[in-house]
């Protein structure tokens, strides 16, 4: 009898952890700058044929406190986006690099969770994001400077290449791909009016847990020769993803009220 009601109960709550702007939206936060974000399809791309430049990630309004601005203004527009595809830029410039995702599926995303809180509007958005791609063309400003981007990790080289270009210092990021630090993003910030400002880089430092002592202190994450997160003393990291935890710990309870 009370299993329906939890099911329910389980949908509810996992909705509310995937759009976590209902549970903040009580607090309405703004946002202080843009950060215009590029990617190397060599750490990202999952397609058969993958571009050999650096496309478009997104456009981010950013808060200087760190926290997700979330006031969202404005639906993804079908019409305007296939305006915008007549001239193929979007295709080219802003593509999915995820084989699971199409093309609008990683626009629509990048609109409702970046773009709808970036006071520009829906189609002034995806214009003036393209614009960008074109003012700092990152694959021309790395072949000016000779930085190759196969070489794994050339993230102070990057970094100079595109101050040097934008006056501005960016925020070069790797990934760990195979246990091995790879290249990743470049994130050009700018201000309110989408002119270039130093990027103001946060370190947040992960935390772990050790498996089966939960009373142990937390531990910083240790990391190996390559900079890639390693476990501690061949000891599994927990890591909590929270929706689908809950999900699994609601439906043991849910088993447990029946029985
Ligand atoms: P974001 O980093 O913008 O918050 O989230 C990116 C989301 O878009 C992820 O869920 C990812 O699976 C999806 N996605 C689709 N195509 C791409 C892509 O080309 N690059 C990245 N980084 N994410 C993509």
């Amino acid at each position: 009898m009370l299993v329906k009601p939890l099911w329910i109960a389980i949908f509810l709550i996992q909705v509310l952890f995937e759009n976590r702007c209902f549970l903040v939206d009580a607090v309405q936060l703004g946002f202080d700058f843009h950060k215009f974000v590029m990617q190397w399809p060599g750490s990202v791309c999952t397609l058969e044929k993958c571009p050999e430049v650096w496309t478009i990630h997104g456009l981010w309004p950013g808060r200087n406190d760190g926290q997700d601005p979330n006031i969202k203004v404005g639906n993804y527009n079908e019409t305007v986006i296939e305006e915008l595809k007549n001239n193929n830029e979007l295709e080219i410039l802003w593509p999915s690099l995820n084989i699971k995702n199409k093309n609008e599926d990683f626009w629509k995303h990048e609109w409702s969770k970046h773009g709808s809180c970036a006071e520009l509007g829906f189609e002034n958005y995806f214009k003036e994001t393209l614009a960008l791609a074109h003012r700092y063309n990152i694959t021309g400003i790395l072949q000016q400077n000779e930085v190759l981007e196969n070489e794994r990790t050339k993230v102070d080289a990057i970094k100079q290449a595109v101050s040097a270009s934008t006056g501005r210092i960016p925020i070069v990021k790797s990934k760990c791909i195979k246990n091995k630090k790879s290249l990743y993003e470049i994130e050009i910030c700018l201000d309110k009016t989408l002119q270039p400002i130093d990027c103001v880089e946060y370190t947040f430092y992960p935390k772990v847990k050790q498996a089966g002592n939960p009373n142990a202190p937390l531990q910083l994450a240790q990391t190996n020769e390559n900079g890639c997160e390693s476990s501690i003393n061949g000891q599994t990291r927990i890591q909590m993803s929270s929706p689908f935890l809950l999900t699994i710990l609601l439906w043991h309870c849910c088993v447990f009220f029946k029985t």
